[in-house]
């Protein structure tokens, strides 16, 4: 196989050429001694797009979370968060070496946590309990196959955080994917939280780098946070141009991915091994069980795989996200390949 198509995520993107050149050409310096005009460019830009006060590039997303909970809660602290969210299922470790704060999880409609159930879930602190701190919320919604978490329940969550004077992180890796598909800007969403994560290197295409975004002295600290974890860059400005491009070129096309998933997905929902609901699709990635008589799950990415389509086990079967800086995302390739295995 000369050439895959691959699926397996957003964060496979390539920077484009527009990108390339950006970063050949960027004006740079010590961004850890405050001057690389790039990244402070790249920040007054995220903090302008989120309508929040001030911004601050990371190197991944992971350590913009990481950073937000260190900067919300003190030692001993609980955190409610959405069980089947990324901080949660793949940062709660980070959390408790980080922070040495502990996850409380609640179920959810798809992403969606019952503002009712957070507050019970709110503890008054006492020799025997924890303080309630930060709640996080996502969206869209990795684990839940990238569903738009509606804005009016993070509205909801806001009215019982502010009840409580508790914070609300939001962690928006696809911030953007829930914009352009539900048309609602995303500081409206960000204005729902007191900080908000976004990545530029998935859908978006950058090659490295994530922002978090909240209140002046919020970033303050976040700034102390990340040099402690070792997030210091130089001459970061070479990454920051990227990601300028990444959110000023790069955001209004991932309808176009949006509707390739989409289209994945209602063609192979129509075969019986797929367990699928399509509308259940709203943005870029599509997840789906799997159940087949004579083929497992890893059987069947082998067989893919052998037919030029990439695509991942995650818990709930298989994912596939659709983006078009991947070289080769070919939709009607991957359809095709399904339908030879599975007839
Ligand atoms: C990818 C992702 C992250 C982490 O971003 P990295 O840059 O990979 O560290 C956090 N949250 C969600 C929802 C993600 O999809």
């Amino acid at each position: 196989m000369d050439k895959f198509s691959d699926f397996r995520s957003d964060t496979v993107t390539k920077p484009t050429a527009e990108m390339r050149k950006a970063m050949a050409e960027a004006e740079v310096g010590d961004d850890v001694l405050g001057d690389d005009p790039t990244v402070n460019k790249l920040e007054e830009l995220a903090a302008a797009v989120t309508g929040k006060e001030a911004a601050l590039f990371v190197p991944s997303g992971t350590m913009g979370n990481s950073i937000a909970v260190k900067c919300w809660t003190q030692e001993l602290d609980e955190v409610i968060i959405e069980a089947r969210s990324h901080i949660y299922n793949m940062e709660s470790t980070h959390m408790t070496f980080i922070s040495r704060v502990t996850p409380r999880p609640l179920a959810s409609k798809r992403g969606a946590m019952d503002p009712e159930e957070i507050e019970k879930n709110i503890k008054i602190p006492s020799v025997h309990l924890p303080r309630t701190s930060l709640i996080c919320v996502e969206n869209t919604h990795n684990n839940w196959g990238g569903a738009v978490v509606p804005l009016a329940n993070l509205k909801a969550v806001k009215k019982v955080a502010d009840r409580h004077e508790i914070k609300i992180h939001f962690d928006g890796a696809r911030i953007f994917n829930a914009s352009i598909a539900s048309g609602i800007p995303v500081k409206e969403y960000a204005a729902v939280a007191d900080s908000l994560m976004f990545c530029l290197s998935k859908g978006l295409a950058a090659p490295v780098g994530s922002m978090l975004v909240g209140p002046g002295d919020f970033i303050n600290y976040g700034r102390r946070v990340r040099k402690a974890l070792g997030g210091g860059m130089r001459q970061a400005g070479i990454l920051a141009a990227a990601g300028i491009i990444a959110i000023t070129k790069m955001a209004d096309r991932l309808k176009e991915d949006h509707i390739k998933a989409k289209r994945l997905a209602k063609s192979i929902s129509e075969l019986q091994a797929v367990k699928l609901d399509p509308d259940d699709v709203e943005t870029d990635i599509v997840i789906f069980g799997f159940k087949h008589p004579e083929i497992s799950v890893s059987d069947f990415l082998d067989r893919l795989k052998s037919k030029g389509i990439l695509a991942l086990t995650v818990p709930q079967g298989i994912r596939m996200v659709t983006n078009k800086e991947v070289d080769d995302c070919d939709v009607e390739r991957a359809i095709a390949a399904f339908q030879e295995i599975l007839s």
